[in-house]
């Protein structure tokens, strides 16, 4: 097709159609396909990407967006995997989606290692994605909100999205979804667990995991610990007091009724007109969001800048001028090499 194409490491450019009508149908492949154009950082294909969602965004929006971080080992795949079988067997269709800034380095650490949720990658109701990579935080979380939203319109009706929580990641994912699910080990206190401040804040439930054996009764004393925190902590929402509960996804324990309260915030959500906020909310951050990066890299591109940058930082390092001063000549450069 694309044969006399000038850069021989062109590849055709995808058919829009038949990928909108195959994401529409479930059809996997076609899937896989769209969520690649979302994340290609191919400037030719942001616009494709773009249309390709403005087709599918009245198909959009009906799926229960789920998010789930906890440190390294917590057992978030496993959870995800017990959890997500779970739902596929009664009918869900259940996708699975990452953030991890780190993956650009670690070449995909989160999700990208083929071993984890075999048997849910297998079910024919279970759609699983690794981390795209990215240079920033707001690179990968903007490509995996909209593989949620291909997702969605492939009719995938549970959409989990994990992050390891590096950097800003809980935050940018807790920005994403409808309920956002913090999983905790038992009988260690917080410090010690690496969980940063502010993250017991963002949850919607507290999920002490790993509840059997041994550490069945020092996870009940988690669950009343937590249990009596939240309660002196401000709600995210009003209306909704998060819980904790106790969960192993070795026994199954705890599954089904973590996954009752998630039913029940999502009632209480859509009724109470909280999901219609929370989701327009997020939507205006992400515009703004969006804006920012872009300002921020036109900026930083820009001749007039790149010029100035050298002294400038060199001056700022050197304590001969203040911060202030120095972005206030950067932002001259830019808007005089404007005018
Ligand atoms: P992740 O790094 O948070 O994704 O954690 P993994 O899902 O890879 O699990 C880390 C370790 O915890 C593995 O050795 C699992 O077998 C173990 N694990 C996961 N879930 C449970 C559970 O419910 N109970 C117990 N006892 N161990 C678990």
């Amino acid at each position: 097709m694309t044969s006399d194409a000038p850069d021989a490491g062109a590849r055709p450019a995808p058919d829009l159609d038949a990928l909108v009508d195959g994401v529409l149908a479930g059809d996997r492949t076609r899937l896989a396909q769209a969520i690649t154009l979302v994340e290609s950082r191919r400037s030719e294909d942001t616009r494709l990407a773009q249309d390709m969602l403005g087709r599918l965004l009245p198909h959009t929006g009906r799926a229960l967006r789920v998010g789930i971080t906890g440190v390294p080992g917590v057992g978030k795949s496993t959870f995800i995997e017990a959890l997500g079988l779970r739902l596929v067997e009664r009918d869900h269709r259940v996708g699975v989606l990452a953030v991890d800034p780190s993956s650009s380095l670690s070449g995909g650490s989160i999700l990208g290692d083929k071993s984890r949720m075999t048997d849910l990658a297998r079910h024919e109701r279970a759609f699983i994605r690794p981390s795209p990579a990215g240079d920033s935080l707001g690179g990968v979380a903007r490509r995996t909100r909209e593989s949620m939203l291909v997702c969605e319109a492939a009719g995938y009706d549970v959409i989990f999205v994990e992050t390891v929580g590096v950097g800003q990641s809980e935050t940018a994912v807790a920005d994403m979804v409808d309920f956002f699910l913090v999983l905790l080990l038992p009988g260690a206190g917080d410090e010690l667990q690496g969980i940063k401040k502010g993250i017991i804040e963002l949850a919607d439930v507290l999920a002490v995991h790993k509840a059997d054996g041994d550490n069945e009764a020092r996870a009940r004393d988690a669950v009343s610990d937590y249990g009596a925190a939240l309660r002196y902590l401000r709600p995210r929402d009003e209306g909704w007091t998060p819980r904790a509960v106790a969960v192993s996804s070795r026994t199954g324990t705890g599954l089904d009724e973590l996954w009752d309260i998630v039913k029940e915030h999502d009632a209480w959500a859509r009724e109470s007109g909280a999901l219609d906020l929370r989701r327009r909310e997020q939507r205006t951050r992400w515009m703004w969001s969006l804006i920012d990066d872009e300002l921020r890299s036109a900026f930083r591109r820009h001749p007039a800048v790149k010029a100035a940058l050298a002294g400038i930082e060199g001056d700022l390092a050197a304590g001969t001028i203040p911060a202030t001063e120095a972005a206030l000549r950067l932002l001259d450069a830019y808007r005089s090499a404007r005018a």
